[in-house]
């Protein structure tokens, strides 16, 4: 395995409980990848990840996680000084939607029962399978049914039959932007639709509609935080692969996929050290793998066609004192969404006017800050590539980010202990990803989904895990493909066949 992310990991777990033999090696000094945080004099922050939806699909492999249940999703702030709250009840939902903008409770209600269809047919189809074949795992599990369950994974599990209408229910050909047209008047709500392209690092006005199944999600199965932090979700992925007696080699970088024209034979470290193996799977960014590992210019051309998914610039920020009525998450929207992305996708340039988001777990966790303080974890979207190139210098922007943010009432003047950033430059430094990109490729058309590099690579052997290759990015996503990949091996290299992947030097 080249990387230890959650995709791989959780790919490595399901192979280890098969009975093959598996090493990770990753090039960081521990296991996570983007599910990483900073810590800073007594201050946590998150630095990936800080909303989990579908625990049940780590639950469901056994590897224990201390959750706690959001109510109150989100809180969304828009330019003209109005508020939405999203909850885990739909139909709270739906009432809080109807105080914003009188009338629109029934286009949430519609749009809620559109995102269910569509999240339904995606379980059946896209999520359970690769990209190039049918089918091959059961569909997951939402949270509220995981007690007792059996483990995924167990061959054996009905297989999911796609139905005639789930090609239809996802929307084909239409934008996300499009779908909230459909269901919305109220600007401020197409807007908050719009948000959700953010979640596979994308512009609202090219991303498919099928995005819009993420609050089915939401609300559906709830949002959920881990006690501690959400990187502890790795730790406790970490000590399950340990269990299951998978070798870990960190601060190891794979150079190279060794192959000859039909198979993988091996990897080579940076090291220099050949590893044998008649399986490898990759959980770098497939951009690197055909860029670097093992070049495939056509393969590589398909990807960069595909365009970069957008990066983040992160504010982390030790704010003094406690900040009364934050919730645990908030969105502060631009005045202007279509400029916005017209900045990030176009212009290639952060939005002069951002949406920022803001994460304060110690809303909810104590351990995240010392006592009376907070720690505020802010995201803005900016285009993947060289902040070198930027108007501003990312100090600048900063302050840029602060003064947008003061004047739509989060003001933090005279609370700094500290801030601290981090640019799409650290992400590709950090993770080795594609210009810093979050999620690889974007979904810069209607189509895009079924453009992504698919799971199995071109060789007998090779596969591909993780945000920047099918099903997609985000700690569900990841997990899915996981359990894909796994599925496929038990495909390729059946029991009967002994237990290839068994590295040997
Ligand atoms: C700022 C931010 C916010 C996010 N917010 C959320 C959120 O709220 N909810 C959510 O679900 N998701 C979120 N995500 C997305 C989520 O973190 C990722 O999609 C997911 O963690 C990616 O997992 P992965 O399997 O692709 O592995 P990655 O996390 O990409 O890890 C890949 C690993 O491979 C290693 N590697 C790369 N090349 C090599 C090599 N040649 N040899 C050895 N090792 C190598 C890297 O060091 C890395 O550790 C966020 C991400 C970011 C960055």
């Amino acid at each position: 395995m080249a990387g230890g992310g959650v995709g791989g990991m959780v790919a490595a777990l399901l192979l280890a409980r098969d009975g093959h033999d598996v090493r990770i090696y990753e090039r960081l000094p521990r296991l996570g990848g983007k599910l990483a945080e900073h810590r800073r004099d007594g201050f946590t922050f998150s630095i990936g990840p800080s909303l989990l939806t579908l625990p049940g699909l780590f639950l469901d492999l056994g590897v224990p996680l201390d959750l706690l249940e959001l109510d109150e999703l989100c809180r969304y702030r828009f330019a003209d000084g109005s508020t939405l709250s999203t909850y885990r009840d739909p139909e709270r939902t739906a009432e809080a939607v109807d105080r914003l903008a009188p009338g629109e409770g029934r286009g949430w209600r519609a749009f809620h029962r559109w995102a269910e269809r569509c999240l339904d047919a995606s379980t059946r189809t896209f999520f359970a399978g690769p990209l190039s074949g049918p089918v091959v795992e059961p569909p997951f599990r939402p949270a509220g049914q995981r007690l007792g369950e059996s483990a995924s994974g167990e061959p054996g599990r009905p297989l999911p039959r796609p139905r005639p209408g789930d090609l239809l229910a996802v929307a084909p050909g239409r934008t996300l932007h499009g779908l909230a047209c459909r269901f919305f008047r109220d600007a401020r709500l197409r807007q908050y639709v719009g948000r959700y392209a953010t979640y596979a690092g994308s512009n609202p006005y090219r991303a498919p509609a099928a995005l819009g199944c993420v609050p089915a999600i939401e609300h559906g199965d709830g949002g959920w935080y881990v006690r501690g932090g959400l990187p502890r979700l790795a730790d406790a992925l970490a000590a399950s692969l340990d269990k299951a007696g998978v070798e870990v080699r960190l601060e190891t970088e794979i150079t190279e996929v060794l192959a000859g024209a039909e198979r993988v034979v091996g990897v080579r470290t940076a090291l220099g050290e050949v590893v044998r193996a008649d399986i490898v799977i990759v959980n770098a960014d497939a951009a690197a793998l055909y860029g670097r590992l093992l070049p495939d210019r056509a393969r590589l051309r398909r990807i960069a066609r595909l365009g970069l998914s957008s990066s983040a610039f992160l504010m982390l920020a030790a704010v003094e004192g406690r900040t009364e009525g934050l919730p645990h998450h908030s969105v502060v929207f631009s005045a202007d969404c279509r400029r916005e992305f017209g900045d990030i996708f176009e212009r290639r340039r952060p939005p002069e006017d951002p949406t920022v988001y803001i994460g304060c777990p110690a809303v909810a966790d104590d351990t995240q800050a010392p006592a009376g303080a907070e720690s505020w974890s802010m995201l803005v979207n900016v285009p993947a590539g060289d902040p070198g190139r930027w108007p501003r210098p990312p100090e600048a922007y900063a302050e840029l980010v602060l003064e947008r943010l003061a004047s739509r009432g989060h003001d933090l003047s005279g609370r700094l202990r500290f801030l601290d950033l981090l640019t799409p430059a650290d992400l590709r430094d950090r993770y080795g990803a594609w210009g810093g990109a979050i999620y690889g490729g974007a979904y810069g058309g209607p189509f895009a989904p079924f453009r992504r590099p698919g799971n199995r690579g071109p060789r007998r052997g090779l596969y591909l895990v993780g945000g920047s290759v099918h099903p997609g990015g985000g700690l569900p996503l990841v997990a899915m493909g996981g359990r894909i990949v796994a599925a496929l091996v038990r495909r390729d290299f059946p029991r009967s066949a002994g237990h290839p992947g068994k590295a040997s030097r």
